[in-house]
């Protein structure tokens, strides 16, 4: 099996029900050369969005970009064409740091329809990386993972095809860690506010059986994850408290 390692740039909205568009698409084919696994192949393009005023300043600051770049781009359904044709025929895993480019993708796919039939085998790196890996209980960037790895930036953050090849090469580095598994439908987790996956554990959990912080917020652990993890903290606490006394 490949793994093709996918990153979105989308246009910020600035309230909570403003629609994003997706304006660049990113990807690094990933398979076994010899034995090991290698980059072997790019992909990234440019979304021409529906109306050029979509890209507003802070879009174009945030990517760095000016809107000549999207002017001859091509737009979202002949973007996800070309795509789809340079994943090809092999079987594989679809990659990428978080889900949030899968919500992405259904969020714009209700104002264009494009081909979506790629989306499968879905696996978010950015959890085993983090929890696995690191040990560490919350959401790390892709920028501080890089740098926890010592893998060398490539290109510019925020521009999805060097955050792709990014995304890949902390695939490859941790591949031992990371056990990829195949899904039909990776869209039925998301699509439904009821659910959410459990950050710590992966588990699909009821959205009312999340924890809640002290101000009433849904966290993304899970109630059993969240207790675990103060109970070991207490005794990592009771630890410390224990040596300074033999000292
Ligand atoms: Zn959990």
């Amino acid at each position: 099996m490949q793994y093709i390692v996918f990153d979105l740039e989308a246009t910020m909205s600035h309230t909570t029900d403003m629609p994003q568009y997706i304006i660049e698409i990113g990807a690094a084919k990933v398979s076994d050369v010899e034995g090991e696994l290698k980059i072997i192949d790019r992909f990234q393009s440019y979304v021409k969005p529906p109306q050029m005023d979509l890209l507003d300043k802070r879009t174009l600051k945030f990517v760095g970009l000016t809107t000549d770049q999207f002017i001859d781009s091509p737009n979202m359904v002949e973007v996800m064409q070309r795509f789809r044709k340079w994943i090809g025929e092999e079987d594989y895993y679809l990659c990428s740091w978080s889900n949030s480019d899968l919500r992405l993708l259904v969020n714009h796919y209700a104002k264009e329809r494009y081909d979506l039939s790629w989306v499968k085998n879905f696996n978010d790196i950015q959890r085993p990386i983090c929890v696995d890996v690191f040990q560490e209980n919350r959401q790390i960037s892709l920028k501080e993972a890089l740098t926890m790895s010592g893998i060398e930036q490539d290109g510019e953050l925020h521009s999805a095809g060097d955050d792709a090849v990014n995304t890949a090469k902390l695939l490859v580095k941790n591949i031992k860690n990371i056990v990829a598994t195949t899904s039909e439908d990776p869209f039925a987790q998301i699509i439904c506010a009821l659910y959410k996956n459990c950050f710590i554990c992966g588990k699909t959990t009821r959205h009312n059986d999340l924890h809640l912080n002290e101000k009433g917020k849904k966290t993304n652990r899970c109630n059993t994850c969240w207790e675990r993890i103060n109970e070991e903290n207490l005794a990592k606490e009771l630890e410390g408290k224990a040596n300074i006394k033999v000292q």
